[in-house]
């Protein structure tokens, strides 16, 4: 790695993602640290001078559920370095519901699923052809899981069918949850609720958008393979992770672990890109089950 490796960190004005860009800077890494707020991404680079870090880190504006805002991050990357190595899609957002609220649902659907896709197919064209690969680690959650899915056995076979998933049936799937949450036909039976894995809230939505972005992962490895072995396109290495149980504002500071901690293993995937690793869900290093 050298301070021309460029790597894209969203959401990474706190939590997580600052201590994503910390350990990337470390590496003597270009890191862009993307934030939707300009004040707050100010004292996180702020946060950085004290080990000298501030000067790999450069600041640029994303809001990942807007499509313009990823489309106006992508042209400046374009013209300020020409292409990217790294991206780590970190953002997300939760909340606290307790049945199936539509407008939270949407909030977070937008965030969690739309902005990881808005972001990635921004970015995905200015991915460099190194002979490694560039990376696209997409930090999602264990609430993700499919056994998570309940009785909902239909969208559980489709969903896990890594082979033959495609964008559009995740669209689909998450649409269905949002339709349901939306006229009230939802089943409590059919869709995640954390509160079985000892959770205070059941983070529903959560759990769907992010059983959505694993998905996704597999969408974009089987498309990114299929499109490099026909010389048609480049190698990219593409990873989703869980970070573990945190102390973060969206855990409400009831994890555990530190953030360092919780960045290790995206940093991990996105330096070491692990063979045969891509597609894959990782967790401590660790490939687990989607
Ligand atoms: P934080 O709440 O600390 O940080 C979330 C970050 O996402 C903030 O920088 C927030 O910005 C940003 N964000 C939210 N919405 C948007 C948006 N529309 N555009 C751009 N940025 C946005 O959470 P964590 O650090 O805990 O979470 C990081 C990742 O780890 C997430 O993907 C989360 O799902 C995952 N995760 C976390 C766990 C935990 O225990 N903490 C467990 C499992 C997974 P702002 O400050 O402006 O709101």
């Amino acid at each position: 790695w050298s301070e021309d490796t460029v790597a894209v960190v969203t959401g990474a004005n706190k939590g997580i993602g600052l201590a994503i860009v910390r350990q990337l800077a470390k590496q003597g890494i270009t890191v862009v640290l993307t934030a939707r707020d300009a004040n707050r991404a100010e004292q996180a680079i702020e946060s950085l001078k004290s080990e000298g870090l501030d000067d790999r880190v450069v600041f640029h504006t994303l809001d990942v559920s807007r499509e313009q805002s990823a489309h106006e991050l992508a042209e400046w990357l374009r013209q300020t370095y020409g292409g990217i190595d790294i991206l780590i899609n970190n953002a997300a957002t939760s909340s606290n519901e307790m049945g199936a609220n539509f407008e939270d649902a949407i909030s977070i659907m937008n965030t969690n699923y739309l902005g990881v896709k808005n972001v990635t197919k921004a970015l995905l064209p200015l991915a460099r052809n190194t002979p490694a690969g560039a990376r696209i680690v997409v930090v999602s959650s264990r609430a993700g899981v499919l056994k998570n899915l309940g009785n909902n056995n239909q969208l559980k076979t489709t969903l896990s069918d890594r082979e033959h998933i495609t964008e559009d049936l995740v669209d689909r799937s998450v649409a269905a949850y949002l339709a349901e949450s939306e006229n009230g036909t939802w089943k409590e039976e059919d869709w995640p609720d954390m509160r079985k894995a000892g959770y205070a809230y059941p983070y529903r939505s959560y759990a769907v958008s992010k059983m959505a972005v694993n998905a996704y992962v597999s969408v974009l490895h089987n498309n990114t393979r299929l499109a490099a072995a026909g010389g048609k396109s480049k190698l990219i290495n593409v990873f989703s992770c869980c970070p573990g149980h945190v102390d973060t504002d969206l855990s409400g500071h009831l994890g555990p672990r530190t953030v360092d901690q919780g960045a290790d293993t995206p940093v991990w995937l996105a330096l070491q890109s692990p063979k045969g690793g891509s597609g894959k869900f990782w967790a401590d290093r660790t490939e687990i089950e989607f």
